[in-house]
């Protein structure tokens, strides 16, 4: 193998980073293995890491460290005690690498630990040659699926959980937030056998795409009344399911707003800071069950996924953004800052 590898590099804290050509390859400990990155996809997450906001400063404590962590590879090294993985294994990665032991792993919620370490946050990363992947969190992928839609799996996880919990058969649903994520919640809907789907966001280029992905009505929320659109749409009565993406409080009260009596809201997206709800009248009243999801149920969601990504009529290609090299980084997070839609891969 190669002396040194080409990374992504959060070398000190504080905005930006560094591409270099000098990083050694990494060591892997006993439980882990070594996966020659083929695509990384970029997050939100990397745009806070980018940025350096309080969420990246909080957690971010072991400088300097490789970031990315929507990736997928090949399995070339494995540790001793694994078992399970060869090398030669197509595999994802899930980024919660949980402890194993605390009151919510041993009870069947590990992807929601309470001693969680982050993939490509806490720990080293995927914008690289090389990735230094816990065996637990390796996922193979299905046959058929490609590196690149590997890639998009844990983003898509996230929507396809907040589907799972809004139990979207059979009813109407309004999807909030059609960036990546929303747009791939929008075609698990579709699988998922929503009888009517609402997708709303500001761009109209997004929307465009959330029609490809199945959405049956998009809303400009920038320009129309969301809440409205949504009445119109079920006879006056409100959507059975609303789950948002956008973590936009104004989308999160409309969202609130345009469900009926006893419906569902699913927030995925991260709102920044608090946000005012009127409980008596958007909640309490009305019966409304209001839940958060963090990740994927681990392993359900992925299964899900990899069930989704081999329904007849899905396809992630409308959700891919765009495909670089992994030097052209700014490019990549230049589209994603100029509002360009779909989902931004980078290949080493
Ligand atoms: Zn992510
Ligand atoms: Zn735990």
């Amino acid at each position: 193998m190669q002396a040194a590898m080409r990374g992504i590099c959060k070398m000190s804290a504080g905005p930006g980073y560094e591409y270099r050509t000098d990083l050694p390859i990494p060591e892997i400990k006993d439980d882990e293995v070594l996966m020659k990155v083929r695509a990384t996809a970029v997050c939100g997450t990397d745009m806070h890491i980018l940025a350096w906001n309080e969420w990246a400063a909080n957690r971010m404590k072991n400088l300097p460290i490789v970031f990315g962590h929507e990736t997928a590879g090949e399995i070339v090294r494995v540790g001793a005690a694994v078992t399970n993985l060869k090398v030669g294994d197509r595999i994802s990665v899930e980024t919660h690498i949980p402890c194993g032991h605390c009151f919510s792993c041993r009870t069947g919620n590990m992807h929601i630990c309470e001693n969680m370490k982050l993939f490509g946050v806490t720990e080293p990363g995927a914008f690289a040659e090389y990735a230094p992947v816990p065996a637990g969190c390796a996922v193979p992928l299905a046959e058929g699926v490609s590196y690149e839609m590997g890639a998009m799996l844990e983003a898509m996880g996230a929507g396809v959980h907040g589907v799972e919990r809004a139990d979207v058969k059979g009813k109407t649903v309004l999807v909030s937030g059609c960036g990546p994520i929303g747009l791939m919640a929008i075609g698990a809907c579709r699988v998922h056998g929503a009888a009517k789907i609402v997708a709303c966001d500001l761009f109209d280029e997004k929307l465009a795409l959330a029609r490809t992905m199945g959405a049956d009505i998009t809303v400009n929320s920038g320009k129309e009344d969301v809440v409205k659109a949504v009445l119109a749409a079920t006879e006056g009565r409100g959507a059975d399911a609303a789950i948002d993406i956008s973590g936009s409080g104004r989308a999160i009260v409309s969202g609130l707003r345009s469900l009926r009596k006893g419906g569902i809201l699913v927030s995925v997206g991260l709102p920044n800071g608090e946000i005012p709800i009127d409980l008596t009248e958007d909640i309490i009243y009305r019966e409304i069950t209001y839940t958060g999801i963090s990740g994927r149920r681990m392993f359900e969601t992925w299964d899900d996924c990899m069930d989704i990504l081999r329904a007849p009529g899905f396809s992630l290609e409308p959700v891919i953004g765009g495909v670089y090299p992994l030097e052209d980084f700014d490019t990549a997070i230049g589209a994603i800052r100029s509002g360009a839609p779909g989902k931004m891969i980078l290949v080493p």
